[in-house]
């Protein structure tokens, strides 16, 4: 037998970890402004949990789970996705009681039983998050913009596209659904064998199939958009005039349906043009009554999950230089006592949360204005003998090349706490 990886898995290797551990962290640093914590799950639950949770007729539950029989004779599973383990956690911890808002993200990898392709494994890794508490429309947006924050902290959102709609909820979607039904069922045997079972079971699935000739028949469709009840109308153009009022950019898509049956209300996908055929990196939406159906109390959530791989392949694509160093400023200096200043000064500015360099020996100072502006950094702080006996120094703005003078002690006080 061949020494290999199971199909479907990856090794991630050492040449190609600084992208991941880079991402990772500004999506860490993102969601803990926004006031999320980390929670960790095992990346193996009861299959039920799932089952439940994601809807035993999805394509997830119907053919992608890993469910093994555990030695007591349990059915386990390794977990497909995120969201039904943290709702299980949430539960099980009661952390409803701790606080009317609870706020969680996750990051691990995800195991499901799909054709392995560019984009798309049988083991990949997800980012997460979670709001627990709020039926409002704020918290759909905050989520939202947070996903999109992180976006553009790595540089990827100017190649993304937002797409959102509503999927109603327990008043106006059964009507729908029925509505769907009287649709499709005059093209019921052009459909897929798939769809012609989701006709009976679930007719909202229709929508989502992958299968050329069903698109083609569902094009006409009628729009849950069109269906929607005043309250989940009103919920929606709330979520999209607070997206406008933050400047996102977002298109209206009906036609997200998401693969999920917990959702509610809000979906959205963020996609892509570059990857091909794999080209949803995240998505998500509200999920009112995952946490009632799992045996918890009432509590209405919204959140999303992006995938890790397709957005390092896109990251890949369009700075395949990876991350530009970081480093915000360069103390140049001149002179034995500014030599010193200059070490205590990157001392404190580093403590401050500052990318700082300096220069160890003694070059002259072009050459040290050369050395910062190879390392591209934003400001030049330089010490020099005679402004440091009045307790000053040039602070030189690399960009536009101007410089100020500023007092030491303020100099010492800067802080960038957060490069985002
Ligand atoms: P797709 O339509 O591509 O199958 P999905 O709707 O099944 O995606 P979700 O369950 O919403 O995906 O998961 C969120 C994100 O996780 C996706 O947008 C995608 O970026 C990523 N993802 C999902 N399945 C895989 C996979 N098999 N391999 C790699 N990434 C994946
Ligand atoms: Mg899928």
């Amino acid at each position: 037998m061949k020494i290999q990886s199971i199909r479907g898995f990856n090794d991630i290797l050492p040449e190609k970890i600084k992208r991941w551990h880079r991402i990772e962290e500004r999506a860490r640093t993102i969601f803990e402004l926004y006031g999320f914590s980390e929670i960790r799950i095992p990346v193996i639950e009861f299959t039920d949990i799932f089952a439940r949770s994601l809807g035993t007729t999805t394509d997830i539950v119907e053919k992608e789970m890993y469910t093994f029989t555990d030695r007591d004779g349990s059915s386990i599973t390794l977990r497909p996705e995120g969201t039904a383990g943290v709702v299980r956690a949430f539960i099980e911890h009661s952390m409803y009681a701790q606080s009317p808002i609870t706020k969680l993200y996750y990051s691990g990898m995800m195991f499901r039983h799909e054709r392995p392709q560019k984009g798309r494994y049988r083991g990949f890794y997800q980012i997460g998050a979670e709001l627990f508490g709020s039926k409002e429309p704020l918290a759909d947006a905050e989520v939202i913009i947070m996903l999109w924050r992180f976006f553009e902290a790595i540089g990827i959102a100017p190649y993304l596209k937002l797409e959102i709609s509503s999927l109603g909820d327990e008043n106006c979607r059964p009507a729908y659904k029925q509505k769907l039904v009287e649709f499709f069922m005059p093209s019921r045997n052009q459909l897929c064998e798939d769809c012609r079972r989701r006709l009976e079971v679930n007719p909202l699935r229709i929508l989502d199939c992958k299968k050329e000739s069903c698109k083609q028949i569902a094009q006409d469709a009628p729009s849950m958009l069109d269906n929607l009840c005043s309250e989940c109308r009103e919920h929606f153009e709330s979520v999209k005039n607070t997206l406008t009022s933050l400047g996102a950019l977002f298109v209206s898509n009906p036609r997200i349906v998401r693969g999920l049956d917990y959702y509610t209300r809000t979906v959205f996908e963020v996609t892509t043009e570059e990857l091909g055929a794999q080209n949803t990196v995240g998505a998500g939406g509200r999920y009112d009554h995952l946490v009632e159906e799992l045996e918890g109390p009432p509590t209405p959530a919204v959140g999303f999950a992006v995938g890790m791989e397709r957005i390092i392949l896109l990251h890949e694509k369009k700075f395949p230089e990876g991350f530009q160093k970081e480093v915000d400023t360069f103390i140049a200096h001149l002179g034995s006592e500014a030599k010193k200043t200059a070490f205590l000064l990157a001392y404190e500015l580093r403590k401050n949360g500052v990318f700082t360099e300096m220069d160890y020996e003694n070059k002259s100072l072009k050459s040290q204005l050369k050395r910062a502006d190879k390392l591209g950094v934003k400001y030049t702080i330089i010490i020099g003998e005679e402004e440091l006996s009045r307790g000053k120094v040039k602070v030189r703005d690399m960009r536009k090349s101007t410089e100020d003078e500023m007092n030491l002690e303020d100099v010492k006080k800067l802080a960038i706490k957060f490069r985002i």
